[in-house]
């Protein structure tokens, strides 16, 4: 990997452990965590900060997410090697570069052209081969659907239709849904063609889901 030292591997396996000491029980979502460098994705002034267990700015006014985040919401995702997985948000493509370590598919969608861009230099470059998507994730990708997991990865403030619609039975979406100036974190399971089974899992704090394309 472009870049990557025994350096900064010693400094993955201790973040790996903090995300397990936090409750991240998942092997495959640690293991990715661990492989993913982290730095590479990070804005040049926080590159120094890039294995500490917290969000950072990536311009654009949002953020890389906490480690921790990520790790907790690709659990929930439960996915299977090889299953096609939809991103709301890539944002700095780090919660696709796990999903990719975990060996699944990854459409990723972006509103922000700026870092729809910069995403798109960046990722292959080290190695990382998502589908991109410049749009509004509130739609999702109808002609890419169904998915065996939907996560979105900025405060919605409520579920949308369209992504509950383009799970496939059994698939989840791992969303967060605002409640006050947090969200909760909350997964919805399809468990039929018309059933939708909702579970809740905690407050944490994401950058707003905001709608159309900027
Ligand atoms: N997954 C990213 C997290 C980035 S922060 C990572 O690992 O770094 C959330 C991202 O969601 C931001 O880049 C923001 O621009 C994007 N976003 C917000 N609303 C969106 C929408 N409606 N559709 C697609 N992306 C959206």
């Amino acid at each position: 990997m472009v870049h990557d030292s025994l350096r900064h591997k010693g400094m993955r396996r201790k973040l790996v452990e903090t995300v397990a000491e936090k409750g991240i029980t998942d092997q495959s979502v640690l293991d990715a965590i661990g492989k993913v460098p982290r730095h590479l994705f990070m804005e040049s002034s926080f590159v120094k900060f890039a294995y500490k267990d917290q969000a950072f700015p990536i311009g654009a006014g949002q953020t890389i997410s906490q480690p921790y985040t990520v790790a907790f919401q690709t659990q929930l995702l439960n996915v299977a090697p090889n299953s096609k997985i939809l991103e709301v948000g890539t944002g700095s493509g780090y919660q696709a570069a796990v999903l990719l370590e975990m060996g699944t598919q990854v459409f990723s969608i972006e509103r922000q052209r700026e870092l729809y861009v910069k995403v798109q230099q960046l990722l292959p470059k080290i190695g990382y081969h998502p589908r991109f998507f410049f749009g509004d994730g509130y739609k999702g990708l109808p002609t890419y659907g169904p998915f065996d997991g939907i996560v979105v990865t900025a405060g919605a403030p409520y579920i949308p239709e369209a992504l509950k619609q383009q799970l496939k039975v059994g698939a989840r979406l791992v969303i967060p849904v605002s409640k006050g100036e947090h969200q909760v974190m909350t997964v919805v399971e399809r468990v039929s063609e018309t059933e939708f089974d909702e579970k809740q899992y905690g407050m944490f704090s994401f950058v707003p889901m905001l709608k159309g394309t900027s």
